[in-house]
């Protein structure tokens, strides 16, 4: 086989196959490098996201809502089903049907593009050498004129609360239990904690969430974090916030977990726990001496605005460099490097990142919070629009939330948009677009949009910050 290739990826994640595809697509020769390793030692491309992640907890996401509507929202509609139940193995086998779908479709897309996938461990050396340890031990040294580093993340663990696999876990481990454990605690209120805390919860654990902040989502408009907290109490999520964990212990009883918060020490006990305190980037045995690329503090492979490490023709993509560690970031910035290293155009426009939390309701945002374009100095008018007042999404029994349109008052330009509500990852896909185009809040006004759909929300929201909102009174 050939050792020498254009473009070597090392990390088959959202961010490191679309680079591959997109580097094959430019005509150049590429090898892609991925080492996950599944449960079971089998090797799988598509890293966290589709492994351990973003699909697999959709999954669980959409199953347990399904139950959910079922027991609480079917009626409203004249559905009466008797004896409604669920089967945690089914959801489970359907999960990792579709978790197994999708990474296969990795090899199939590899093999239309032209990409050499490779399976094992992948270190760079210096210039621009990579060595590969395939799943065998047997080394191999490939030579390659561009190296793109896209080892992703791991969760973030947690002094004094050590995983053992079993009552205390990670975010893959919580995608994984073959039950529903009674009594839950999820430490770390912020998407993944709450997106599987939401899963469990609906299944019927009774779920403690301990959030060490004070203030409830405080990456999100203050107005929407407020909506979601009420609505999330009211499913039963028991959140509490200020309450710092210091240590788990486990016991005959379970999981005796310590926190301080403002009253003092607190203990709750549990049958499982799942830390979800945020993720930090991976590069274990990535690099070798002398390679010329730089970690920051944090542990991140230090790069420019091009995803240019200090090293000539070594970039960095994902969750292992700078920025929101989501998806679909990883996966421009791995489309970007692979256009700019063929000569071509390629760029992320870092302020139109959509951030969804699925939940339901569901949770969308793009551009500044309210509070964040006022703290840059801008001044802003605003304008939003309750699903309430949607026909659509009351024929869905849809109607909690709403959009709220954040624009510049001089010169009507959207800097922000914010939505909690039914199929709000999908509606934010407009206010991106929007975005992108630097469109003011006048051309979403303008812009016609089906009746009657969701997306009217929207377009009043964005009328409503001009004070001319049809469907409800303006204020
Ligand atoms: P990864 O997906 O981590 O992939 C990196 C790959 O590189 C892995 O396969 C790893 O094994 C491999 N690797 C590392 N080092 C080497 C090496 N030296 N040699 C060979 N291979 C190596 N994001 C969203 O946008 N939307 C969501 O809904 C969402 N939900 C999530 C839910 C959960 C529970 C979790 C944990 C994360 C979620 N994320 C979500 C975040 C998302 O998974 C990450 O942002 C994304 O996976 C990052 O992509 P990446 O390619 O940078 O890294
Ligand atoms: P995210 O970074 O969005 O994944 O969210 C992780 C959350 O965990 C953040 O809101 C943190 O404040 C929270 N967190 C971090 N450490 C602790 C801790 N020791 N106890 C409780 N919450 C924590």
């Amino acid at each position: 086989m050939n050792d020498s290739f254009d473009v070597i990826v090392i990390g088959g994640g959202p961010a490191g196959y679309p680079a591959a595809i997109r580097a094959a697509q430019n005509k150049l020769t590429v090898a892609c490098i991925d080492g996950w390793k599944n449960r079971d030692g089998s090797s799988a491309f598509g890293g966290s996201c589709l492994n351990a992640g973003c699909i697999p907890s959709k999954a669980l996401l959409e199953s347990s809502e399904l139950l959910h509507r079922a027991q609480h929202e079917f009626a409203a509609h004249g559905v009466q089903l008797d004896g409604i139940g669920f089967d945690v193995t089914r959801m489970q086998q359907r999960k990792a049907a579709i978790v197994k779908g999708m990474t296969g479709g990795i090899l199939a897309l590899f093999k239309a593009a032209g990409v050499t996938p490779l399976a094992g461990h992948g270190r760079l050396l210096p210039g621009r050498k990579v060595e590969f340890t395939g799943a065998d031990g047997t080394k191999r040294t490939l030579q390659a004129k561009h190296v793109v580093l896209a080892s992703g993340s791991e969760p973030m663990p947690l002094r004094g609360v050590d995983f053992d696999g079993k009552a205390i876990v990670d975010s893959w481990g919580a995608l994984e239990f073959e039950a529903v454990p009674k009594r839950l605690c999820v430490i770390g209120a912020g998407v993944i904690g709450l997106e599987l805390g939401s899963v469990w919860r609906r299944l019927g654990a009774e779920t403690v969430v301990l959030e060490a902040l004070e203030q409830f989502l405080p990456m999100a408009d203050s107005v929407v974090a407020k909506e979601a907290q009420r609505h999330f109490r009211k499913q039963g999520l028991d959140i509490r916030l200020g309450a710092k964990v210091a240590g788990a212990k486990t016991g005959k009883s379970g999981v005796e977990v310590r926190y301080a918060d403002k009253s003092g020490e607190q203990v709750v006990v549990v049958d499982r726990v799942v830390v979800a305190i945020g993720r930090r980037p991976y590069t274990q045995d990535l690099l070798a001496e002398g390679t010329g690329v730089v970690l920051d503090a944090r542990g991140f492979i230090q790069v420019d605005d091009h995803c240019r490490t200090g090293a000539g023709n070594v970039w960095a993509i994902g969750d292992c460099v700078r920025g929101p560690m989501l998806a679909h970031k990883g996966k421009e910035e791995g489309i970007a490097v692979a256009d700019l290293i063929a000569g071509q155009y390629g760029h992320v426009n870092y302020k139109a990142i959509p951030s969804v939390i699925y939940t339901a309701p569901e949770i969308a945002w793009v551009g500044q919070t309210e509070e964040q374009a006022r703290a840059a100095g801008r001044t802003v008018k605003t304008g939003s629009f309750p699903f309430a007042a949607s026909g659509r999404a009351r024929a869905m029994e849809a109607g909690a939330g709403f959009c709220k349109v954040v624009a510049d008052a001089g010169s009507d330009e959207i800097l922000g948009v914010h939505i909690i509500g039914p199929m709000a990852g999908e509606l934010i896909a407009e206010a991106v677009l929007a975005m992108e185009y630097s469109a003011s809040s006048e051309d979403l006004q303008r812009t016609i949009h089906a009746h009657p759909t969701l997306s009217e929300a929207l377009h009043e929201a964005a009328l409503a910050a001009d004070r001319r909102a049809i469907d409800i009174p303006n204020r």
